[in-house]
């Protein structure tokens, strides 16, 4: 959520920023709410300093009428009170659902477009593969070596669902520790994370965890939703909390199962582990002092290129436009490496993400931090992959592909995994 008190200061700037994020919030309306809160702020003030005047007369020496008329005025007036205090309920709860959906300030170097064609490629990293051969796609490849069967989970759990076997299991081990190494590594504390959440974290991290739309699954009935990623309980882990300003920054990485909707996900481009319903996933968090958000968005990028350049694997690494930012986000880098069974001949696919979402996650989750004179301070919040472990298999079983059809390991997951290469089956 962004600083209410600035809506109206800042009307013009945030409607701009709705727009070039290609999102639709009614601004105006907004303030209108705000301001009909206001009025009722202070008419129930009024009320009750009406009333207590009241209670100090009634205290006095009296006649029967004038106690009676008092009696009469106290009686209204603690109608009237309860009445307005109603009212400024329902308005305050409609602002306040209606307030988080604006998003979060643009960084004004954030590219300026619609959509994810719009992100621009800021640097490239590694060589492309070149194959003798006709590439296969992971899904061929999962096939072919017996490593994963959508078939089964298709029937078993529905699509987009996949069970991973032999090799590809202790593949993704290997991955995860490898990650988690280097994470460790680079000051983080690694935690396995919940994997439900309660609805009003999720929102507060900025998910909708309701409606059509959502990508979100709701565990109806019980307040709580299966999370589409640790930045949620990684985020909430402070929730309402005063932080004291030698914590920070804290630097936490969480393994969980990431849950996802992925309604309008279909397509070729969606096919196999690429776009699933379930997968796991080390995200990186970091809370720290305003000042530093941007310095520790650029370490959560090198970290995610430590580990993909450590496996290899070609990417570059993506701006991305305000269109693609989401609510939350206000600035964020993706790296997308090139997946020789994307697309005709092979594509760059998104592998990780990392955003910095200055303080908009902390106001509306309440954590803040003591600054030097004592006063509270909202902290900056960050996110990144660490490795997203579905996307990471598609890009290592297609880009180490040989030409007889085994897959080689990459050589830094070798002590990892034990082995070096996935061989075909007889
Ligand atoms: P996000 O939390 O949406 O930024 O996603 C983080 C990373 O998770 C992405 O960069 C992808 O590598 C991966 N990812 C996102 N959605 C899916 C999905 N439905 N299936 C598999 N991997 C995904």
């Amino acid at each position: 959520m962004i600083d209410l008190k600035e809506l109206k200061a800042r009307r013009d700037e945030i409607a701009q920023n709705i727009r070039v994020r290609n999102m639709h919030v009614d601004i105006d309306a907004i303030i209108e709410l705000q301001e009909s809160r206001s009025a009722l702020m202070q008419e129930a003030e009024n009320l009750r300093a009406k009333r207590n005047e009241n209670a100090q007369k009634m205290k006095g020496k009296l006649d029967a009428e004038t106690r009676t008329t008092l009696i009469t005025e106290g009686k209204m007036l603690k109608e009237s009170i309860a009445s307005v205090e109603e009212q400024l309920s329902a308005v305050e709860q409609t602002f306040q659902s209606q307030a988080r959906t604006i998003p979060n300030y643009a960084h004004p170097q954030a590219p300026v477009g619609k959509e994810d064609k719009d992100n621009t490629a800021i640097k490239f990293v590694g060589t492309v593969p070149q194959f003798s051969f006709k590439a296969k796609d992971h899904v061929q490849l999962g096939e072919t070596l017996d490593l994963i069967d959508f078939d089964t989970a298709t029937r078993v759990s529905g699509p987009k669902f996949y069970y991973l076997k032999r090799e590809a299991v202790l593949l993704q081990m290997a991955l995860e520790r490898y990650a988690t190494d280097i994470v460790i590594r680079r000051g983080f504390t690694p935690f396995i994370t919940p994997d439900i959440a309660k609805e009003e974290i999720l929102s507060g991290i900025g998910f909708n965890p309701r409606g059509e739309e959502s990508n979100i699954y709701t565990l109806e009935g019980t307040g709580t939703c299966l999370v589409g990623t640790a930045e949620i309980t990684l985020g909430g882990y402070y929730a309402d909390q005063i932080l004291d300003r030698e914590q920070l920054p804290i630097k936490m990485a969480g393994l969980s199962h990431c849950f996802r909707r992925e309604a309008g996900g279909a397509g070729q481009y969606s096919k196999g582990l690429y776009r699933v319903h379930q997968f796991s996933k080390l995200e990186m968090f970091i809370y720290c002092l305003p000042e530093q958000s941007e310095a520790y968005h650029q370490e959560l990028l090198s970290i995610e290129e430590e580990i993909f350049s450590g496996l290899g694997l070609a990417y570059r690494v993506v701006d991305t436009c305000t269109g693609d930012l989401g609510a939350p986000a206000y600035r964020k880098f993706d790296i997308e490496a090139w997946m020789p069974g994307r697309g005709e001949d092979g594509e760059y696919g998104e592998v990780t993400s990392t955003s910095n979402c200055t303080d908009y996650q902390a106001r509306s989750l309440s954590i803040r931090y003591r600054d030097e004179e004592g006063k509270t301070q909202f902290v900056h919040m960050l996110n990144g992959t660490a490795i997203a472990l579905s996307r990471a298999m598609v890009a290592i079983l297609e880009n180490y592909q040989t030409e007889d059809g085994s897959v080689l390991i990459p050589q830094i997951l070798v002590p990892y995994t034990g082995f070096a290469k996935i061989e075909t089956r007889a």
